[in-house]
């Protein structure tokens, strides 16, 4: 599928001509997004208030806003200082302008005028998913067994259109809990595509310097820059252990051990008591479901990126009755800082067979990214 272009009521389309005035941005660019004049932008959001103010990220801060028209959006503002920030602000652009999905944030505009770099995004009222775990200890959100699994199975969604239904194909490279928006009723969307890589057919991998956050990277893309859109499955896996655990996976250590949640999962798991891993504040819940859904994480974090199932494969997965085979369950992998040191990938113990649950097609086209970051 190809993406069909939006036309936004209160958004001004100055297409083509915003670009002779942008200071080295390529014009082509910008063509195809819809370009929101900073004057509007300074109104929606009453002359950038800090009473708008609703967070702050990497690029810079973000901004609630109401257009003309009157849509809500969120105003990312690109910090002047942001170098990296640039090249992402051009990056977004190019992978998620045009693409809509019900589980992807939607690129509404962009302003590029004078110093100003700004990305304006539909208004998503519940935050990030990271907060919302956090439960009541910092939000009024309660997330139910129910609300869990439909946002497991939205982010998944989100996930296959990028890596199946879009052409070229999209990897995100940085999937995690603070990357997926929830809107009113909680239905999640995957934002910030900063990092996001376009992914022609036919590729089998693409070599590229290293992004994206430890906790969710893919051993063999955090050791040897091979990405495929295995990396995002894998840390799609995490992403669901975090979901039905409540904890977060980038600190490594646990009631005193230092593990990862993904190691402390596979742990309870190969001891025979999974539901362990479920989060306290989760109320009552289906075990057999959970469990599937713990096995899910493992298959999508296996080792080998060829024994992890492709995301559609996933959304089966999840959303069928289907019984997953055990057996096929090797231990995960996963990476350490430390690894990068010692030259390989941390491995649990082996405790199954080595049979492979699916294989990727694979076409023999390598490309080798150098641009630095
Ligand atoms: P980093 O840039 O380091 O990845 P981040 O993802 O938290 O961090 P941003 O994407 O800039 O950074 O977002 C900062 C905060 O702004 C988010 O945590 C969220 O609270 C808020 N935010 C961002 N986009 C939206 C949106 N579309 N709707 C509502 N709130 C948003």
């Amino acid at each position: 599928m190809r993406c069909s272009c939006f036309g936004g009521p209160s958004v001004d389309k100055k297409r083509g001509s915003a670009a002779e005035t942008l200071h080295g941005i390529d014009g082509d660019l910008l063509q195809d997004v819809n370009h929101i004049s900073y004057n509007e932008l300074r109104s929606a959001t009453d002359n950038f208030h800090s009473s708008n103010k609703i967070g702050r990220g990497g690029f810079g801060d973000v901004y609630k806003g109401t257009l003309r028209s009157g849509i809500q959006v969120a105003v990312k503002t690109l910090s002047a200082q942001s170098k990296q920030g640039v090249r992402e602000f051009l990056n977004e652009i190019k992978t998620i302008s045009n693409v809509r999905h019900p589980n992807l944030v939607e690129l509404i505009g962009c302003c590029v005028q004078g110093a100003n770099r700004i990305l304006v995004y539909e208004y998503l009222e519940n935050n990030s998913l990271d907060r919302a775990l956090l439960g009541s200890r910092s939000t009024n959100i309660r997330l139910d067994w129910g609300r869990r699994s439909a946002i497991c199975l939205g982010i998944a969604r989100g996930l296959a259109f990028l890596h199946e239904e879009l052409v070229p194909h999209i990897v995100h490279r940085d999937i995690k809990a603070s990357n997926i928006l929830l809107d009113k009723d909680l239905n999640p969307k995957i934002g910030d595509f900063g990092l996001a890589k376009l992914f022609p057919e036919n590729i089998t991998h693409i070599s590229t310097r290293i992004a994206g956050t430890t906790g969710y990277l893919a051993p063999e893309y955090a050791l040897g820059g091979q990405l495929t859109m295995k990396a995002d499955v894998y840390s799609f896996g995490v992403l669901i252990l975090e979901i039905i655990s409540g904890r977060n996976s980038t600190k490594p250590s646990w009631g005193g051990m230092e593990k990862l949640l993904l190691e402390w999962a596979w742990q309870l798991h190969e001891e025979g008591r999974p539901l362990e891993l479920v989060d306290p504040e989760m109320g009552e819940f289906p075990e057999e479901e959970v469990i599937r859904y713990i096995k899910v994480a493992f298959f999508c974090t296996q080792s080998a990126a060829n024994r992890r199932p492709l995301t559609s494969q996933v959304v089966d997965m999840l959303s069928k009755q289907i019984r997953l085979n055990d057996k096929l369950l090797t231990a995960p992998g996963f990476f350490r800082d430390s690894d990068s040191a010692s030259g390989g990938p941390s491995s649990m113990k082996k405790s199954t067979t080595d049979s492979t649950s699916y294989q990727m097609s694979s076409v023999p086209v390598t490309i080798t990214e150098v641009t630095p970051r």
